[in-house]
């Protein structure tokens, strides 16, 4: 299983990546917790992207794709599934991560975009501010990285719709709710993505399923 997270901050991406990771007992790699673990161990990546971060601002492509090309070729050896999280943030991330998929024989299967609104995913971060003082959890720069996803990263849905690997899931309800609905679809497009022969895939729309979908009991192995 490969999956790709697209979602706003505070949507739930890291929570959800995870879960995913854990279910399917794949990598989990998560871009911004890459870097944040550079700023606190104040390497020289650490010290060249903390201003970054702070402002809520994209650290350079070639930084993160260098990081996630790591990532991804230890992601083969232990196995080749994968779940990105926190990348593509823009066309040409999304692009150059599909190139180095192409190379290394493991381009994403599912494009998991998570939909909540501007003021749930605000409000949630400002929540969390008060739990994990993360230095963007601020309302200026939460603003900022709001108006950098509107602008650079949801235009990316459309090229994984286009591509046939898009699931939208409406993650505005309750993180619990949104797991179970995401480890269903995945599950229950399980064969499929299996089958090597590569069916033609279609986008998937759960946001509108809602209630139904999350009534769906979780796979034992999610925990
Ligand atoms: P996140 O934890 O995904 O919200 O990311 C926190 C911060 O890390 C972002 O606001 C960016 O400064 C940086 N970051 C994470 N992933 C990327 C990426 N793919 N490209 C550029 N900057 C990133």
């Amino acid at each position: 299983m490969r999956v790709l997270m697209i979602a706003p901050p505070g949507a739930g991406k890291g929570t959800q990546g995870a879960l995913i990771a854990a279910h399917f007992g794949i990598a989990h790699i998560a871009t911004g917790e890459l870097l944040r673990d550079h700023v606190a161990r104040r390497t020289s990546l650490g010290l060249a992207v903390r201003e970054y971060l702070d402002r809520g601002e994209l650290v350079p492509d070639h930084v993160v794709l260098d990081m996630v090309r790591e990532a991804l070729v230890a992601a083969k050896a232990a196995g080749g599934g994968y779940v990105l999280d926190g990348i593509p943030r823009n066309m040409e991330q999304a692009r150059a991560a599909y190139r180095i998929g192409r190379e290394l024989g493991m381009t994403a299967d599912v494009a998991m975009h998570l939909e909540a609104d501007d003021a749930e995913v605000t409000r949630r971060l400002l929540a969390r501010a008060a739990l994990e003082h993360r230095s963007d959890d601020t309302a200026e720069v939460i603003g900022q990285r709001l108006t950098l996803y509107h602008q650079v990263t949801a235009p990316i849905i459309d090229w994984y719709r286009e591509r046939g690997i898009l699931v939208s899931v409406d993650a505005m309800r309750p993180k619990q709710q949104v797991g179970r609905e995401i480890l269903a679809a995945l599950e229950a497009m399980r064969p499929r993505l299996d089958d090597e022969t590569g069916q033609a895939r279609h986008p998937v729309d759960l946001a509108t399923l809602g209630e139904a979908f999350g009534a769906a009991e979780p796979h034992p192995a999610s925990g």
